[in-house]
C-alpha cells in the first residue's frame, strides 16, 4: 500500500474510536519490527521521527526502507517528522518524503507560533502533506530525543487552542493536558475536562496524545473515547529494545551480532503489538 497522510489515518480513527499508535523509530530494527507488528495485528501504523532521529537515519534512508518494506504490505503506514523544530526542518521532511510533519513552536509566544505553523501548513499542503502542531507545551519527565530538554508540563488553554487551530489551518493538534515525554516520575494525571473543553472548541480535528509511555491503558483509552485520534509512543520502545540488549550482553558472546539484535528486535515486535491493542487499531486496517 501506499504511504498515506496523518489526515487519512486520524479521521478514519476519530469516526472508528480508536487510535493510531505513532512509534518514534531508530533505526533498521525498529522499522522492521513496528511493521511487523502492525502487519500481523491488521492495524494502521505511523513511523515517526524527531529531527535528531532523522539526522541519525538520514531521511532519504528512512523513507527508502520504510516504503520498500510497506509496498509488500496490506496496512496503511504513515511516515511523520515528529517535533519539527523549525520551517526548514519541516520542509527538508518533505523533501524526503514524509507526508506528514509536526511543527512544534510551542514555547515560542502564542502569535509567533501561529504565523510559523501557518507558513508551514501553506508549504505543506501545497505539496499534499498534513501538519500537527503544538500549543500548550508537553513536558519532559526524562531524557528522550523528542521536544527540548525541560521540566515543565504545561496545560494547554482551550481558547488559545480554538484560535490556534482557527487561524493555522492545522490537521491535528498535539496539546498538553499533563502529559510528558520519557519515564513519568510518579502517575500522570491528565486533564481530561482541559481534554473536553479542547475538543469541543476545535472543530473536531484529530487530537494527539504525545508521551504515551507509562500512560495507564484506561486513561488511553478514556482520552480515545474524547477525541484523541493518535498516541506517540517514543520511550517504551527504547526501553525494550536496550533491556533486552543490556541481558543479552551480559551472557556468554559469540560475536555474532545477528543472534545478539534478534531478541532485541523481538522485544520491540512484542512491545508495539501490546500498544497496538492499548489503542484498539487491531483489526482496523
Ligand atoms: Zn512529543
Amino acid at each position: 500500500m501506499p504511504i498515506v497522510t496523518n489526515k487519512e489515518l486520524l479521521v478514519k480513527a476519530k469516526a472508528g474510536h480508536y487510535a493510531v499508535p505513532a512509534f518514534n523509530t531508530n533505526n533498521l530494527e525498529y522499522i522492521q519490527a513496528i511493521l511487523q507488528a502492525a502487519s500481523e495485528l491488521h492495524s494502521p501504523v505511523i513511523l515517526e521521527a524527531a529531527k535528531s532521529e532523522v539526522d541519525y537515519m538520514g531521511g532519504h534512508t528512512f523513507v527508502g526502507i520504510v516504503r520498500s518494506i510497506v509496498a509488500d504490505l496490506s496496512i496503511p503506514v504513515g511516515i511523520h517528522l515528529d517535533h519539527g523544530p523549525s520551517y526548514d526542518e519541516a520542509i527538508r521532511a518533505i523533501h524526503y518524503g514524509f507526508k506528514s510533519v509536526m511543527y512544534d513552536g510551542s514555547l515560542l509566544p502564542l502569535d509567533e507560533n501561529i504565523a510559523n505553523t501557518k507558513a508551514v501548513v501553506k508549504a505543506a499542503h501545497a505539496c499534499g502533506v498534513t501538519v500537527e502542531g503544538e500549543i500548550g507545551v508537553i513536558g519532559q519527565a526524562a531524557n528522550s530525543p523528542e521536544g527540548a530538554k525541560h521540566d515543565m508540563i504545561g496545560i494547554a488553554d482551550p481558547v488559545q487552542c480554538e484560535r490556534f487551530v482557527k487561524e493555522t489551518g492545522i490537521d491535528c493538534l498535539a496539546a498538553g493536558i499533563g502529559n510528558a515525554h520519557g519515564i513519568y516520575k510518579k502517575k500522570p494525571e491528565l486533564h481530561f475536562d482541559v481534554l473536553a473543553d479542547i475538543e469541543k472548541r476545535v472543530g473536531g480535528i484529530p487530537l494527539v496524545l504525545h508521551g504515551g509511555t507509562g500512560i495507564p491503558e484506561e486513561d488511553l483509552r478514556k482520552a480515545i473515547t474524547m477525541g484523541v485520534s493518535k498516541i506517540n509512543f517514543g520511550t517504551v520502545m527504547r526501553k525494550a529494545f536496550i533491556e533486552q540488549l543490556a541481558i543479552d550482553i551480559k551472557g556468554p558472546m559469540d560475536w555474532e551480532l545477528m543472534a545478539l539484535l534478534t531478541p532485541a528486535k523481538n522485544k520491540m515486535i512484542e512491545t508495539a503489538k501490546n500498544h497496538i491493542r492499548m489503542v484498539m487499531s487491531n483489526g482496523k486496517a
